[in-house]
């Protein structure tokens, strides 16, 4: 096989390689800021709940106040009620006596009310402090690993790229202007030939061609799709071809 073939062949795959780690990168930040934003929804939760209970006792504090200011009033009638000189005042009195009183079983119905409400919400911040606590241990771990798993993939992506441009400096220009113009339109530039096809875009190969592919020792392109076609020999009793991969064990090696 013509060299210049076994590394685009080993170039396509180290491109591929290179693709998916780079989209893994990009990936992990998403799935990080998807788990803060829940932690932030859990976290408003808490402090509502938070808020409606403050709310609901200061509530209760300003209705006690009206309690004794209301008790104050009734002890100043009774009071009044002592001196006065005719039945109607007395009766005026006891009558107002009695609106406070009413007064005041409303706002102690409030109360309970009141107090029914932050026993509910009481349950919702113990609830929400739980899921809180769970998220936060959740993110601090997801966010290691994800720290962990970048740090990997950029090793690997430092290495690829070291290979990558070796294998790069050592393929003719333009046939790397070829590549690099195919993949970037269909994402292979290589497609190896296969039952007298390009097994890319399923185009007959014309028999001549098809024979000189065979040989693997010219660059050559299928009309179709442009992309640069090779060989692989099927492996001994398959009918199929050997896959690509397992054909680089075979590239030459220096004595
Ligand atoms: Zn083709």
């Amino acid at each position: 096989m013509l060299p210049d073939i076994q590394r685009l062949i080993e170039l396509q795959q180290i491109d591929r390689e290179i693709q998916r780690l780079q989209d893994e990168v990009a990936a992990l930040p998403r799935r990080v800021a998807e788990i803060e934003s829940k932690l932030a929804d859990t976290k408003a939760q808490v402090e509502k709940a938070k808020a409606t209970i403050k709310a609901d006792e200061s509530n209760r504090r300003k209705l006690e106040i009206d309690i004794q200011a209301l008790q104050q009033k009734i002890t100043k009638y009774r009071d009044q009620s002592l001196d006065v000189k005719t039945n109607d005042q007395y009766k005026a009195l006891m009558h107002e006596v009695n609106f406070a009183e009413q007064d005041i079983r409303i706002i102690e119905d409030k109360i309970l009310e009141g107090m029914l409400d932050v026993e509910e919400n009481e349950k919702r911040l113990k609830a929400a402090e739980a899921e809180l606590k769970a998220e936060t241990a959740e993110i601090e771990k997801e966010k290691a690993a994800a720290r962990l798993r970048t740090a990997e993939d950029e090793a690997q992506l430092a290495e690829h790229n070291a290979k990558r441009n070796q294998l790069r400096s050592a393929v003719a220009a333009d046939l790397l202007r070829h590549y690099d113009r195919v993949l970037k339109l269909r994402r292979t530039a290589l497609a190896e030939a296969r039952d007298h096809k390009c097994s890319a875009c399923q185009v007959m190969l014309r028999p001549q061609m098809y024979n000189d592919v065979r040989t693997n020792e010219q660059i050559l392109i299928c009309d179709s799709c442009q992309r640069i076609l090779y060989y692989l020999p099927p492996a001994e009793g398959e009918a199929t071809p050997a896959p690509a991969a397992e054909n680089h064990a075979q590239a030459p090696v220096a004595q």
